[in-house]
This record gives structure tokens, sequence and C-alpha cells, in this order.
């Protein structure tokens, strides 16, 4: 064994398969390794030498051969530590982890180029994904450099930046007349029918394997001392999950401590069902926010996210897009562009230093998922129009 699957509710172990990734008990299966075999291959030193991309941690990924591997130069994105605002908050480290930089403009380009990759090794020539946009569009892009067919399907209000992305890259992008999870139920008949590989959230074993690299990174790039509290703009929860595994498999290499990171799940308010479950309150089904990559109403393993954040002693917390608004322009004085989900994490870390669940000198590291490009609408506007310097000096405004 390589690589097997494994439930993450009753323990379970099957043969590795890429369809069908739900437990007879309802739990979703995840990839499990032959951790003395990455052991033995996978060194601090070797990894060193190893290229720029989250496939450096290969052994890691459940692909067999490297000539299945299709990337684009994904993950290995700057961690960059913002100085001024840890000291301004008693912090004892603040970092961004600009996830933005990755190819298509958003950390899905790592749980695409992992899925791929997978649905590469088996064979797969059709693909189709429901999205807010960034999963589309990161579809659309390595699907077209494997020289897959890709369908997406977007709700209807999905930025019209990444709907035209999608269309450069030739994917078949369709609207949908609803929210992210009725556009799930036509990609899952499709694939009933035989049309297509479902890479939706938790549909299949890659895309949380890619995800995973963040945390492996992360951990890294920190020298493998990890941080106290990891916030992070959660949606269907691949990337909570994702993490959580990373940090597991590295606590068994023995290469971080025994203490892992606590997790915030940061929502928006109006779509809040990962804050609804830990606090317990009933599930609705709502998406009253804007269309960013948090709006997943009724997350495909909801139970599995809560276990995760009450293992690591997290939270979930939903914040306003007035919130988000403030920290944009707070993040943006910094130099630091950011979504909505990425400045909704500055927004959360800025509300948990203030009610002290971030305690003083503790480190915290933010995620910026994806480029603050893909949401701007043109929308504001510049200071003034000019024609010559003449009428720049006459308006008085140096
Ligand atoms: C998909 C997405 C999220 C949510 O990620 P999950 O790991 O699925 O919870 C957050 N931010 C952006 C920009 C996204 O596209
Ligand atoms: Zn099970």
């Amino acid at each position: 064994m390589i690589f097997q699957l494994t439930c993450t509710r009753c323990g379970t172990s099957l043969p590795f398969r890429i369809r069908d990734i739900r437990c007879v008990c309802g739990g979703t299966l995840a990839v499990e390794y032959d951790m003395e075999r990455v052991r033995r291959r996978l060194t601090q030193d070797r990894l060193r030498g190893r290229a720029a991309s989250m496939w450096r941690y290969r052994e890691l990924l459940p692909v067999r051969h490297d000539k299945h591997i299709v990337s684009l130069g994904e993950g290995w994105t700057p961690l960059v530590r913002l100085e001024a605002a840890a000291k301004s908050l008693s912090l004892g480290g603040l970092w961004i982890k600009r996830d933005e930089q990755n190819p298509t403009g958003s950390f899905k380009a790592r749980g695409f180029s992992a899925a791929v990759s997978v649905a590469q090794e088996h064979g797969i020539r059709r693909v189709a994904v429901n999205s807010n946009g960034n999963a589309a569009s990161a579809l659309a892009a390595y699907a077209a450099r494997a020289g897959m067919e890709a369908f997406v399907f977007v709700p209807r209000d999905c930025p019209r930046p990444i709907v035209e992305e999608c269309l450069l890259y030739g994917a078949r992008t369709v609207y949908v007349d609803g929210l992210i999870h009725d556009a799930g139920r036509i990609v899952g008949e499709g694939e009933a029918e035989q049309l297509w590989h479902h890479v939706g959230t938790l549909q299949e074993p890659g895309r949380a394997e890619g995800k995973k690299t963040m945390g492996l990174e992360l951990a890294e790039q920190l020298s493998w001392q990890l941080p106290d509290v990891i916030v992070y703009p959660t949606g269907g929860g691949s990337g909570v999950i994702g993490m959580w595994r990373a940090f597991a498999q590295l606590r068994e290499l023995g290469w971080v401590g025994e203490r892992l990171p606590r997790f915030v799940s940061v929502q928006e308010a109006g779509c809040q069902p990962i804050v609804d479950a830990m606090s317990g309150r009933p599930h609705t089904a709502k998406g009253d926010s804007a269309p960013t990559g948090m709006r997943v109403p009724n997350p495909p393993d909801l139970e599995l996210v809560v276990s995760v954040l009450r293992a690591s002693g997290g939270t979930a917390i939903a914040v306003t897009g007035d919130e988000i608004g403030q920290a944009r322009k707070a993040m943006g004085a910094q130099g630091i562009s950011s979504s909505p989900e990425g400045a909704a994490t500055w927004a959360a870390m800025i509300r948990l230093t203030a009610d002290g669940w971030i305690r003083k000198r503790e480190k915290v590291v933010l995620f910026n998922t994806c480029h603050a490009m893909k949401y701007t609408a043109g929308e504001t506007e510049p200071v003034a129009v000019v024609r010559n310097y003449a009428e720049w000096a006459g308006l008085g405004l140096d």
C-alpha cells in the first residue's frame, strides 16, 4: 500500500478509488499514506533542493507516477510578515499567506492540480464542478492543461471576471438559477449518467489533499514552528480538513511538536452554517450574503469540519459585509491587496484579539485565498480626470 482511503468517522480502510468517497457509515473517506515509506523518501534535507511548488511534497499526494502530475506552478506562495500590525495588536507574530498568487488567482489551484492529476492517472477525460467561481476557473485551467473537457456550473451572481476566465480556458460554462448546492445536484446527476467526473468539494479524494499543502508549506516556511492560531475563510471546509491532516502527518513524521494550531473558521453573516453548528443552533441553509468562496449554505460534510475545529480547540465566527469592507481598507493601507475572503480573516482576527480569544504574544496566520481583482466590479472612481498637467495643478489636490 502506498496510499489508501480511510473513513474519517469510523476508521474503516478501503483500497484507493476516485469516486464514491462516502463510507457506508456516512463519513468522508480521506487518503492515508504508508508513513514509513514517506519517512524514507521525504526528508527535510531533500526538501531544500526541491522545486518551489506544492509538488515538493509529492510523497504526501495521491499520485503514483510523476508523468500524471498536472501542474501550472501552484503553491509555495509568499508568507508575508505584518510586523507593525503585530506590534500594535500585541501579537507574537502576524503573517498573511498570500495564496492569491497561485495560478488562476486563487488557492483553488492547489486542489485542482491534485484532483486533475488523480483524474489523469485514472484515465478520466471529462470533468465537471459546481462552484461560486474560483473552483470553476481553477478546474477550467487544469483541465485545459491536461487536455480534458471541463464543464462548470456557477450561480448567476458569480463575478463576471471569473466567468470570462472560465471561457478563456475553454470550459463549457453554465449559469445555474440557484446556489452552489443546486449546481452540485446538476453535476451529481450528470455523474450518475456517466457524463463526467464530479470534482466538487469532498466528492473525490484529490482536492482536500491538494489543499493540505497549505499546511505543509506554512510549517516549512515557519521552520516547522507552527503558529498558535490559523484564521481561515471557510466555505465547504476542505482547507480546514486538509490542513488539519497536514499537521497530523507532520506530527507523525516528528517534524512539528505535539501542540497544533487552533483553527478559526470565518464566514460571512447571512451564510454561516459552520458558525451555527459550532454554537448548536439549528441549521437553516441560507445564502443571504455576497457570492464569495465562503458562501456554502450546505457544506458536504459539516460534521467533519466541526470536529476538526473542536479537536483543534478552535472556533467559528461570522463577520459582516461592513467589517469586510473596513478590513479591505486596513489591509490596503499596508500594501496588501485582499479578496473579500482574505479581508474576512483580518476582520475576525481584529474581533478575536479585542475580546481576548486570541491572547497577547500569540502567533497568528491569516489566509488571503484569492486575488482582489477577481471581485472588482469597476464601481470605484479615481479622484479626477485630467488631460494635462495644468488641469491637474488647477485642481489643487497635491
Ligand atoms: C473556495 C474558497 C474558500 C473556501 O474554501 P474551503 O476550503 O472550501 O472552505 C475561501 N476563499 C476563497 C477565495 C475560495 O474560493
Ligand atoms: Zn465510516
